[in-house]
């Protein structure tokens, strides 16, 4: 590839070879001054989809036109809704079909998976966790320990970066979960750290918690649509995932969640249930005992979440026209002119947290600022840019690159530059 140059026609030449460019043109854009704002937030809340009003229109249509009828007749019955997406879902976390399903939200799946993989026993039942995990994801492992007795601040074991470092060796993390193997019952990470944007070896983190006799699970809330994984292959017991930041289904749409094939077709898995995760043929004879689906859909306790789902599903559909392959690979490019682009500012005094390898982070760059960071986010949100802010100090730009361009990489550096 040719050399990244810090000027606008190398930008736009970048964009004229880039074959997923015409993507942008599906998405609609917040306005600023009468211009599409550059949109850095897609790891926050990714944008609409063009084709997004007219799926839900459709449903509307059903529901007005057919009432109860739609969930058999129409162009997308309901009884089978939350089915539709999980093929194309499947794709981007490298799963079979039948270990995807979507229901609720994401720290709802967390709290449900983790009731069926969380066995405490003896002295194995400690859980642990990157230091710096996102919030719900630690209140939801605090508040689960506490339910089956156990003092949280003993039960929860952190892995931090070494004195002066940000980031997560992944050598430490290893060895924190052999050092601590016995007393293991879960290692629970975050694919992709939201703060730093570190994205960790699931699949050594996997085999590192099978080898102690421990769980391995992961929160890919900034992992799927952005990053391609292989859980299946990498032997991953369990995952979780919301669908509104980079897979750009609307504000608390419905999360995703997947169960490993060993335990998704045993139906002795444990798990609570609910009518939409029984056995179909069996769901209506009124008799006693719950019979799972042999499959993640299992795990589904209520109605298929039809209004949650109409905007994942209309726009998974952009994600199968593009391909995830094809996508990785111009946002490693996308970001890499970025923090090209970064490394040429002298006049602000930050540091980029997130790794520097490609292969170690997403679409997502940590901008930690010592002083001014407030300062920075406010000039960037009155200049037509949105990305966000983090405490203590970190602006996050994530160029997603279903709707991000080279340009727009460009247009921000621009105008950081005067800052
Ligand atoms: C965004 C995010 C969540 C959000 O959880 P909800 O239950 O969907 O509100 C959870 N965990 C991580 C790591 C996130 O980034």
């Amino acid at each position: 590839m040719t050399p990244f140059e810090p000027i606008i026609s190398f930008a736009q030449q970048m964009d004229s070879l880039d074959e997923l460019a015409g993507f942008k043109e599906a998405f609609h854009f917040p306005q600023h001054d009468g211009r599409d704002v550059i949109y850095f937030c897609g790891n926050s809340l990714g944008l609409q989809p063009r084709n997004v009003e007219a799926a839900i229109q459709q449903e509307l249509e059903s529901w007005k036109t057919l009432g109860v009828e739609g969930y058999f007749h129409g162009p997308n019955p309901w009884l089978y809704y939350h089915d539709y997406v999980t093929e194309p879902l499947a794709k981007l976390v490298g799963a079979q079909k039948q270990e995807v399903t979507v229901m609720n939200t994401l720290t709802v799946n967390l709290h449900l998976l983790m009731l069926s993989f969380y066995k405490p026993s003896g002295k194995r039942y400690k859980i642990m966790m990157e230091a710096g995990a996102f919030p719900s994801d630690q209140y939801a492992v605090e508040t689960l320990l506490l339910h089956y007795g156990y003092n949280p601040g003993e039960a929860i074991i952190e892995v931090t970066p070494r004195e002066n470092e940000k980031l997560l060796r992944d050598e430490d993390i290893l060895q924190a979960i052999a050092e601590h193997g016995e007393h293991l019952a879960l290692v629970l990470f975050g694919g992709i750290n939201y703060y730093t944007g570190q994205l960790f070896n699931m699949a050594a983190i996997t085999a590192a918690a099978h080898q102690v006799g421990a769980i391995a699970g992961f929160d890919l809330a900034h992992v799927t649509g952005n990053v391609p994984v292989q859980l299946h292959d990498w032997n991953v017991d369990f995952a979780v995932w919301c669908s509104y930041k980079y897979l750009n289904a609307g504000p608390g749409a419905i999360g995703g969640l997947f169960v490993h094939e060993r335990h998704a077709v045993n139906t002795a898995t444990p798990r609570l249930g609910g009518w939409w995760g029984n056995d179909e043929k069996t769901r209506f004879k009124m008799e006693k005992g719950f019979r799972p689906k042999a499959s993640a859909g299992g795990w589904n306790i209520s109605t298929a979440q039809v209004f949650n789902t109409v905007a994942l599903k209309a726009s998974l559909e952009l994600f199968e026209k593009a391909g995830i392959d094809k996508l990785r690979n111009k946002s490693i490019n996308l970001t890499k002119y970025l923090s090209f682009l970064l490394q040429h500012l002298a006049n602000l005094d930050f540091e980029i947290i997130t790794p520097p390898e490609p292969g170690r982070r997403g679409a997502q760059l940590c901008l930690y600022f010592k002083q001014q960071g407030r300062v920075v986010h406010d000039k960037l949100t009155a200049n037509g840019i949105v990305a966000d802010y983090r405490e203590p100090g970190v602006i996050r730009v994530a160029p997603a690159p279903l709707y991000c361009s080279f340009e727009d990489c460009y247009r921000f550096y621009e105008i950081v530059k005067t800052i």
